[in-house]
């Protein structure tokens, strides 16, 4: 599953967050299966709203959405790179998750000390971000050294990874992410295996006051600002209102939610937010038991995507059976829509797009 590591400094709103999201989800079982695999670590269901359409057409007896896993990255301090607070452990956290939801605090209070001793969220943004390329540049540095050999050998992997790690490091002795590198499709595959931090797509999380969640403040502005220059994106969110929603039944929740001028949960905007970054798509298995939703990268192919249901499935692919969302719910259901042409047999090089309801036919 694609993994969205938690990260911000100390007292910013990064545990309350993360426990509005776990709450949320375990209270939600039914509809969105929460397990806890670690204390950190909390899966949770991807909202939306096509699914239970869905499922009242096809009768379907259970809805399971999506999954996104939220890892909750605590400890990183400035001076991380250099070992301080829990450094290494951190930073190896940060390698494994698929993206980064940087949590800034964008909210005043004299009452939560800020390590800084001043609120600036573009500041914290900053201090982070050199913590990430000072771990990349280091880890880089390393592996020139332990590659020199290999490299005067002429094994051309090792002469590709030394041409990869000179880019990254030229960009990060410039003072920028590893991310602003421009890759060749040939050269992509090695790249991600270098996994360097400072490449992870970021989702700046602006945690602001209660009532600011709404409209944003000032400080959220200057976030925006940065992440549109960076190719970033940001939600704004308040952790103590969600922290509060977490804690309401459905029905309560969506009065609670229009009393504050909101249209949606924040944290429903942020699982969006990171499916989005991560340049992920929605397709749908629709019958009877259930009506389910499953995750591709954009550009994934029938086969693969047919995978990720189970391997057996790619491998004794023979074709899939396709309805478009909109032609689904126009039509009325899978028969309609069957009887109207609009189900259409596509093969091994069909692209599967958002949405597309799928019925696979493989041999086993
Ligand atoms: P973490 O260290 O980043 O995990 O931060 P916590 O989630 O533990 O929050 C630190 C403190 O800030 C707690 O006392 C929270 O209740 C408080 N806090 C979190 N969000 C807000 C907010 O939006 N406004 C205010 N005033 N306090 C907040």
């Amino acid at each position: 599953g694609f993994r969205m590591g938690i990260v911000g400094l100390p007292n910013v709103g990064k545990s309350t967050l993360f426990n509005a999201l776990t709450k949320t989800a375990a209270a939600q079982a039914a509809n969105f299966p929460f397990c806890t695999i670690e204390p950190n670590v909390g899966d949770v269901g991807v909202p939306d709203a096509r699914l239970a359409k869905l499922a009242e057409i096809a009768g379907s007896a259970q809805i399971i959405p999506a999954r996104m896993t939220f890892v909750d990255i605590a400890g990183l301090v400035k001076g991380a790179s250099k070992g301080e607070g829990l450094g290494n452990q951190f930073l190896a956290n940060i390698r494994e998750v698929d993206a980064i939801a940087h949590v800034l605090r964008c909210f005043e209070d004299d009452d939560i000390t800020h390590v800084e001793g001043r609120v600036d969220p573009v500041a914290d943004a900053e201090t982070i971000e050199m913590e990430l390329m000072l771990a990349d540049l280091e880890s880089i540095e390393k592996r020139l050294q332990n590659i020199v050999r290999k490299v005067r050998g002429g094994d051309k992997e090792a002469v590709q990874q030394q041409r990869l790690m000179e880019a990254a490091k030229a960009a990060l002795e410039d003072g920028k992410p590893a991310r602003v590198v421009e890759v060749d499709a040939e050269d992509l595959k090695a790249w991600n295996m270098l996994q360097l931090l400072s490449t992870k797509p970021v989702l700046y999380v602006c945690n602001v006051a209660e009532e600011d969640a709404a409209q944003g403040n000032a400080l959220s502005a200057k976030v925006a600002e940065m992440a549109a220059a960076q190719g970033n994106s940001h939600v704004i969110i308040s952790a103590r209102i969600e922290e509060e929603l977490s804690q309401l039944e459905v029905d309560e929740a969506e009065m609670f939610l229009s009393e504050m001028g909101l249209e949606e949960a924040g944290l429903d905007r942020l699982i969006k937010a990171g499916y989005g970054l991560l340049n992920l798509e929605t397709y749908f298995t629709v019958g009877p038991k259930e009506a389910r939703a499953w995750t591709i990268p954009q550009g994934t192919l029938a086969p693969q995507a047919a995978g990720v249901i189970h391997g057996d499935f790619e491998k004794g692919f023979i074709r899939a059976e396709t309805i478009a969302y909109d032609d689904y719910i126009t039509c009325g259901g899978e028969q309609p829509a069957k009887e109207a042409g609009k189900m259409r047999a596509e093969g091994k090089a069909y692209m599967v797009k958002d949405g597309d309801v799928m019925h696979f036919l493989f041999n086993t």
